[in-house]
Order: C-alpha cells, then sequence, then structure tokens
C-alpha cells in the first residue's frame, strides 16, 4: 500500500503529454498549445482612438477648426496643422500628423469648429501601435489553456490554425453483475449502473466530451477480452468495479493477463483504497473501486491530474482552497481521508454520510476536505485544505 502522494508522484511520472496536432483557433477551447504562437502582425496594426471626439495636436489652444473625419475603417492621412482638428471616432485610425485625442464630451462643438473645455494630456486617447503586442513577439508560449480570451487574442491577431495537444481518448468499462441501466426494470437485487454516466460527467468537466462506456459481467474470461480491445484503442482506460479482493473481483488479474503493467495497486486512504493504476504502451489504466463515492474521489484526485497532464497543462492540480473547520475532526484510520464538505467564504463544514457507497451528500458536496495520514485530528477553528470539486 502506497501513500496519497507517492500514488500522484507515480501517477504524474507516467503521464506523457499527448502528441501535437493542428486545429482552428475556433475550435480550440479547452486546448492547451503545444507550442509557442508568433504575433504576425502589431496590435493594434495603426495608432487608434480610444474615444469618439477629436484628434488634434496638442497644445495651450483651446480652439481647433475641424477639417476631415476620420470613421473607423478609413484611413486618410491628412496633414494638420496647429490649430486644426479631425472628427474622430473609437477605433479610427489617428493620422500619423496628430499626437492627441480629446472625447468629445469635453468638448464643445460647433458645425466647423471646436472649444475644448478639459485639455486632455499629450498622448490621451489613442492606443499605440502594437500596444498589446508587436510583430514577431511571441503571443503565448506552449502550455497556454485556449480561453474564450485567448481565442479572442488569436483571432484578433488575424491567425486561424495553431498547435496544440491531442485529448487523450478515454474509454470507461463498467463491471458488475448486480448493474441494471437506469431507465431499465430494477430486479431483485438488481441496482442501477450509475458510476459510468457520473464518471462521463465529471470528463466533461476537464474538456473530454465523448467517452465510450463498456460493460462486462463479473467474469475473468469476458473482463479480460473486453480489455484486450480497448486497451488497443484508447490512451486512458476507467474501469469501475472488480478491483478489490471479493472473490468476484477479476479486474487486476484481467489487466495483468493482458500485460498492463502494475505501477500501483492500493493507496493508504479512506475512501478509495482499492485502486490500481498501470500502463500498456502509452495507455493509462485506472481501475478505480467500484463505490460510488469512492470512485468519484479517486476521480477528483489522482484521474484529474492525469488527464490535464496528456492534454498539456503546465499547472495539472486544482488551487487548493483554505477554511477554518467549524467542528472538531478526528482521524484514527491512520490513512488520508478525503472527506465530503460543503465550504463558503469563511468556514468549511464536513457533510454526513462519508461513506463509500454514499452520493446523497456528495451531490452536495462543493469540496473534498484533504485529511493527511499523519493527523489525527484537527479542532474546530482550525485551518485546513479543500480540493474544489465542481
Ligand atoms: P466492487 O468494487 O465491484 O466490489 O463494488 C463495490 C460496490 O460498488 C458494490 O456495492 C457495487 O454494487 C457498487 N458498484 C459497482 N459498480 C457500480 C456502478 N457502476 N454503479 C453503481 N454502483 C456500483
Ligand atoms: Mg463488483
Amino acid at each position: 500500500m502506497i501513500k496519497v502522494e507517492e500514488a500522484l508522484t507515480i501517477i504524474e511520472a507516467n503521464s506523457a503529454k499527448m502528441p501535437a496536432q493542428q486545429i482552428a483557433v475556433s475550435k480550440a477551447l479547452g486546448y492547451v498549445l503545444a507550442e509557442k504562437v508568433i504575433s504576425p502582425i502589431h496590435m493594434p496594426p495603426f495608432r487608434q482612438s480610444a474615444m469618439d471626439g477629436y484628434a488634434f495636436i496638442h497644445s495651450i489652444k483651446h480652439q481647433y477648426d475641424i477639417v476631415s473625419t476620420s470613421q473607423a475603417g478609413d484611413h486618410s492621412n491628412l496633414k494638420l496643422n496647429a490649430n486644426e482638428a479631425v472628427r474622430i471616432f473609437t477605433g479610427a485610425f489617428v493620422p500619423d500628423a496628430a499626437d492627441t485625442v480629446v472625447m468629445q464630451e469635453h468638448v464643445i462643438a460647433n458645425k466647423n469648429s471646436i472649444l475644448i473645455a478639459a485639455m486632455p494630456a499629450k498622448s490621451a486617447n489613442i492606443r499605440p501601435k502594437g500596444e498589446q503586442i508587436a510583430k514577431d513577439d511571441i503571443v503565448f508560449e506552449a502550455g497556454t489553456l485556449m480561453t474564450p480570451a485567448a481565442i479572442g487574442f488569436l483571432a484578433s491577431l488575424g491567425i486561424t490554425e495553431i498547435k496544440v495537444h491531442k485529448k487523450p481518448k478515454v474509454a470507461i468499462l463498467v463491471t458488475g453483475n448486480e448493474l441494471v441501466k437506469p431507465g431499465e426494470k430494477l430486479k431483485k437485487g438488481k441496482i442501477y449502473e450509475s458510476n459510468s454516466v457520473m464518471l462521463q460527467a465529471a470528463l466533461e468537466t476537464i474538456g473530454i466530451k465523448k467517452t465510450k462506456v463498456y460493460s462486462v459481467k463479473d467474469n475473468l474470461k469476458a473482463t479480460k477480452k473486453a480489455l484486450k480491445s480497448i486497451l488497443k484503442k484508447y490512451d486512458i482506460v476507467l474501469i469501475s468495479g472488480g478491483i478489490s479482493v471479493g472473490d468476484y473481483d477479476f479486474v487486476k488479474e484481467a489487466l495483468l493477463q493482458n500485460d498492463v503493467k502494475e505501477l500501483f495497486y492500493k493507496i493508504n486512504q479512506k475512501p478509495g483504497k482499492p485502486m490500481f493504476f498501470g500502463s500498456k504502451n502509452e495507455t493509462l489504466v485506472f481501475a478505480l473501486p467500484g463505490n460510488p463515492a469512492s470512485s468519484l474521489t479517486n476521480f477528483y484526485i489522482y484521474v484529474v491530474p492525469a488527464i490535464k497532464s496528456r492534454i498539456g497543462f503546465l499547472e495539472i492540480h486544482k488551487t487548493k482552497v483554505i477554511r477554518k473547520l467549524n467542528s472538531d475532526l478526528k482521524n484514527n484510520t491512520g490513512k488520508t481521508l478525503f472527506l465530503k464538505a460543503k465550504y463558503n467564504e469563511t468556514h468549511v463544514e464536513v457533510l454526513d454520510s462519508q461513506s463509500s457507497a454514499m452520493l446523497n451528500t456528495f451531490a452536495v458536496a462543493n469540496s473534498l476536505l484533504i485529511v493527511p495520514e499523519g493527523i489525527e485530528e484537527y479542532k474546530k477553528g482550525q485551518l485546513v485544505t479543500l480540493l474544489p470539486i465542481d
């Protein structure tokens, strides 16, 4: 049995980045750059007015004749004299001769002239050429996540394609004789199979949209056969159930017989102890406990960083949150605890129903409170560490 930190280190060391692919910027949300992007242009490409107003040569004079108009999209680069101004609009080209724009609210305008009531500072209200980025400068380094703003910025530079890491193809293999699909009639002794949709939903939150679900009965031959083909087709395989020590738990044996290399089995934690992590070629295998709450806990703790690492994220762990505990807490297990918890602006409450089988309170939790294995108790008011979950 290994420690949580050791398990995380092994996972990180084995979660290589996916190969790169070229994709359209418009389709890049949630992908991570595989190489840096260089700007093909200055942005803005020319000196732009930041206001609707008047462009002029800054001086102590307040009275100017309006000699021309520059609308967004125009490019009239006329000469200006000291007593002349150009009517100008937001985003429009500022004639080279002008060095300042006064906003129209600060002007008393007549038909052909203006009187500047509040004189702006020299070069006010002009966005310099290349203010955001200069041509040939680095827009983003490799490892940058494509957010809506990043996509917008790339588009503003005229960039249509980028190189990103592929997203891993993920399969879920569900095991258990007792499982029935939701929607079907529940016969005696059976339960509804809920781990696959739960894991699919959890995968969606980290940008893995299409996931194939397979299922097998508790049978070594069937499990081995299913895994044989799944291992060839996917980058990440999540298995639910059958990884504990029961007489009908065949997953570990089926994995080993498929030449999956065992990287660890069992972690000193509660819930979620019976988990197997292994690899075959580039494919990673997480055999998660069947108990729903354990399965989801281990997804958040172990699968999320592995997938983020494969997608190319530089920061693979979610930022932890620190809050004051609102009651005493004991840990006499000698294991790391992951407790379903709910935090607000200042405090955190540990929820009831912490059993590994129970999703009822997990469903309203917004975090997992981490009690490291060496800690035997926390007192009310003490600061504790939480992993936020969405
Ligand atoms: P196992 O890890 O296969 O021993 O399963 C542990 C517990 O989780 C048992 O009570 C199972 O019935 C339950 N379980 C296993 N797989 C699922 C699943 N896909 N959906 C809901 N419950 C499950
Ligand atoms: Mg089972």
